[in-house]
């Protein structure tokens, strides 16, 4: 083989790795609905360089040839990203050149800030597993709601009159657990997730210090106050912990493991009824080794048990945050604008210094700005 015909097979390799979506019932692996054949050939001209690739023609074979199950879907199964939507519907439509051009540059940006998202959150995952005296890796998301409400008929059709949502949530270190929390009774919020989080952390015999918990960018259920407050409480009350790192993954792109678990779920679904709560448990459990199933009846109104020393802060360009206790047993945070940037940045405008969390939002706010962080 050829040094070109390497390069492009690994890079090519590495693309569909870092961007594809594997599909369990198919067996194909999908890249994002934004994309083309072409943009995918500029992408790695664009990586490798001039000389370093096969030229189009022989790519193209390559991709036809040996991986064959690479595909594009005209639209995206299993992705809510709202930005690869838009862009593949302008790009259907849009036929001035210099705006296409436009285009295709805000869809390679997007490209390639999916895939270094992911390969951080995949560096994570890949220390949690080597190191699990250090690190523990978590993923959360919950399930598409229309597959899950009970009675469940099959492949038969049939009136459903329960509505449950399944939260789950991936354990990464020396071994993989797989979470499945139901809820029949509580909106769409940020207080369900943190309640399943809690079970989940609270389930494990021992904690490691450092925590990475990877999350959708949806500030309806994550990226909000309320989970900095919580991971602050966190960090503050549970000694084990010394670090908790709250990466987000752009919505739509975390497909890796916690999607093929709900894949398979819904497979099962479609092969099996669950009429009631327990066969949907079983179901669950028959769809993935080792899943575990809970229900939550019950879930704290973290919002009220917090919300007096809730962080404000905006979050909304910010997709990792990193919290850690200082001398005084309090937390400190500090931000990343990207989940891959390796430089961690003082929060906002607090005068380049660390937030000091603290019971009164003014107090740490007045603090900060007289330099008293330690
Ligand atoms: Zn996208």
């Amino acid at each position: 083989m050829s040094n070109k015909g390497y390069l492009t097979r690994d890079w090519f390799s590495n693309f569909v790795f870092t961007l594809g979506d594997f599909q369990p019932d198919s067996g194909q692996i999908h890249l994002p609905c934004s994309l083309d054949k072409k943009a995918v050939f500029m992408e790695m001209a664009s990586d490798l360089g001039e000389n370093n690739h096969l030229e189009k023609s022989s790519f193209y074979t390559i991709w036809q040839t040996e991986f064959s199950n690479v595909v594009i879907p005209p639209q995206q199964r299993l992705t809510k990203c709202s930005i690869c939507k838009e862009i593949s519907e302008q790009l259907n439509v849009e036929r001035d050149t210099k705006l296409r051009l436009e285009i295709q540059q805000r869809r390679k940006e997007h490209i390639d800030e999916v895939r270094a998202s992911r390969a951080a959150y995949y560096k994570w995952r890949k220390l949690a597993r080597e190191f699990p005296d250090k690190y523990l890796s978590l993923i959360i998301d919950g399930m598409d709601q229309n597959k899950t409400n009970i009675p469940n008929f099959g492949a038969q059709e049939g009136n459903t009159d329960m509505t449950v949502r399944i939260i789950g949530v991936l354990c990464h270190g020396a071994t993989n657990e797989a979470h499945a929390c139901l809820i029949t009774h509580y909106t769409k919020e940020t207080n369900t997730n943190l309640e399943a989080l809690r079970r989940v952390l609270s389930s494990r015999p021992v904690l490691p210090p450092t925590i990475i918990l990877q999350m959708d960018n949806t500030s309806q259920e994550n990226k909000n106050s309320r989970m900095l407050s919580f991971g602050a409480s966190l960090v503050e009350e549970i000694k084990e912990i010394k670090e908790l790192i709250m990466n987000f993954l752009p919505i739509g792109h975390t497909h890796e493991d916690i999607d093929q678990f709900f894949s398979r779920i819904s497979v099962e679904l479609k092969r099996s009824s669950a009429r009631t709560i327990p066969e949907l448990t079983a179901s669950i459990e028959r769809s993935y080794i080792g899943a575990r199933v809970q229900l939550l009846t019950q879930v704290v109104d973290y919002w009220a048990f917090i919300s007096s020393r809730c962080i404000k802060y905006k979050v909304r360009d910010t997709f990792s945050f990193n919290i850690t206790r200082n001398a005084a047993d309090r937390a400190v945070m500090r931000t990343k604008d990207t989940m891959h940037g390796t430089v961690w940045y003082p929060v906002g405008d607090l005068s380049n210094a660390p937030l000091l969390l603290s019971e009164k939002t003014e107090e740490w706010r007045t603090n900060a700005e007289k330099g008293l962080i330690p």
